[in-house]
């Protein structure tokens, strides 16, 4: 079972890694693309932080230069992972934190429950990387997002 996961992991993001030895960061914004609609990524900072934007759906990333590409903050899913950024058990409070979405009304919630099954479905970044999480687990986060979807979905039938 590990040793699946851990193949998995690689082909996803063996060539992040490779690039960063023998490629410079410029070269690599060469080729990135939206996560979401795969359109060529614009550069929109101009100092020395590296984040991009897609011109076609309004995607925001950050390129973190250990772990590649990830959404920038206030993408769909930092704001979800935000409630859980010091537990060391983020699966936990899956629940409680899917019963505050609810109760928001300032948020497209639908638009965001769909951007967390598309990541589930086939990861496309280390969501871990997305936010400085106090406790690093890879594992957890996608659990706690995947409980997240399934107290959205089972409360709304
Ligand atoms: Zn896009």
């Amino acid at each position: 079972m590990m040793k699946y996961a851990q193949s998995v992991e690689m082909a996803y993001y063996g060539f992040v890694f490779s690039d960063i030895n023998f490629h410079s960061i410029t070269e690599r914004e060469l080729t990135m693309k939206c996560f979401r609609c795969n359109n060529a990524l614009n550069k929109t900072s101009e100092d020395a932080a590296h984040f991009y934007s897609c011109s076609s759906c309004n995607a925001h990333y950050r390129l973190d230069e250990h772990t590649g590409l990830c959404d920038r903050w206030r993408m769909p899913l930092s704001l979800v992972l935000y409630g859980v950024i010091f537990d060391k058990n983020p699966e936990t409070k899956a629940v409680a934190i899917a019963a505050d979405f609810k109760a928001r009304d300032d948020l497209d919630l639908a638009n965001i429950v769909n951007d967390i099954k598309a990541e589930l479905k086939s990861p496309r970044q280390k969501v871990s990387s997305i936010l400085n999480f106090e406790y690093l687990n890879e594992d957890k986060l996608r659990l706690f997002l995947k409980l997240f979807v399934n107290e959205y979905e089972s409360c709304n039938h």
